[in-house]
């Protein structure tokens, strides 16, 4: 049976992009793997961090809107990524943080591990767990999907997807539902938050825009086309991203879910050694790539 083994990438939206990369090449010293546009609307960069190969489970994409209003997660939107943290690092990190202008506040603990919650320029939680087993700081722990009612989405991770659940947690304000993909592949993790007192979300700044699982194989991607429609679920047909192909649906909590592709990968347009130096363009925008060049802010790479 073909199950996912975790999390391709997560979007999100911030405010300038500047600010962006500062932060999240900089402070979180994540590699800029792939600087593109908005396929959708060219004019807005779309960047993709991750680890050095720019590997699945790895990936954190923004589309940055200078002019987006600062948003608010709530039912219906996932909530919060967490990077796991190897086990020797976690300490170094904090002193790290704290050295800077990060000042996180200090760790809670979680289902046994250790949690230290970040905000990056936008307001948006960043998560660090400690994690046994994981290697570098690169690759997601988890993300967090915040629900009215947990059940259906718990159901449609455990039925559909092959997740198991691992327990749930009180925590002040709420109750968290662990689920775990089955195998040992990163960011393998999904919490469904449960709050007792929910806000009103709004979509903006500093919030998740959709979370994308991992299809192995283009023959596993159409294997859950198939499989989400028993489930009631119509997905988008394939889109081609340029670096992965996506179907998107939306769970039933109201989440945008996508099941990106592993194949071609972010090194099929320029070589990894590379990757995220040059403005890359795909080819239906690649005629326009004077105006674009000229309409984006240029970014500056941390040293
Ligand atoms: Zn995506």
């Amino acid at each position: 049976m073909t199950k996912i083994p975790g999390l391709h990438h997560v979007t999100a939206i911030s405010g300038p992009p500047q600010a962006n990369v500062d932060f999240y090449a900089g402070t979180l010293k994540q590699r800029l793997v792939k600087k593109t546009v908005n396929f959708d609307a060219p004019d807005t960069y779309h960047l993709y961090y991750g680890d050095p190969a720019g590997s699945p489970g790895t990936i954190l994409t923004f589309f940055p809107f200078a002019e987006a209003g600062p948003g608010r997660a709530g039912p219906g939107m996932a909530s919060a990524y967490a990077y796991a943290i190897p086990k020797g690092d976690f300490d170094a990190m904090i002193d790290e943080l704290s050295a800077g202008d990060s000042f996180p506040a200090a760790p809670v603990t979680r289902f046994g591990q250790r949690v230290l919650t970040l905000r990056d320029p936008d307001g948006a939680p960043v998560e660090l767990v400690e994690t046994e087993g994981a290697t570098d700081r690169h690759g997601f722990h988890s993300v967090t999907l915040w629900e009215r009612d947990p059940d259906p989405t718990a159901r449609l991770l455990t039925e559909a997807f092959g997740y198991e659940v691992l327990g749930t947690e009180r925590s002040p304000g709420g109750e968290r539902l662990r689920l775990k993909a089955p195998g040992n592949d990163r960011a393998n993790i999904i919490d469904i938050w449960r709050a007792d007192n929910p806000t009103v979300p709004r979509p903006g700044k500093g919030t998740i825009h959709h979370i994308a699982f991992r299809a192995k194989t283009q023959e596993d991607q159409h294997h859950w086309q198939e499989a989400l429609l028993k489930f009631g679920h119509r997905t988008t047909p394939v889109i081609d991203r340029q670096y992965f192909n996506a179907i998107y649906f939306r769970e039933p909590g109201g989440v945008l879910f996508e099941i990106a592709t592993d194949p071609p990968g972010f090194a099929v347009d320029e070589p990894v050694e590379t990757m995220g130096s040059q403005l890359m363009l795909p080819p239906q925008h690649e005629r326009l790539r004077a105006r674009i060049e000229a309409t984006l802010p240029k970014l500056k790479l941390p040293a």
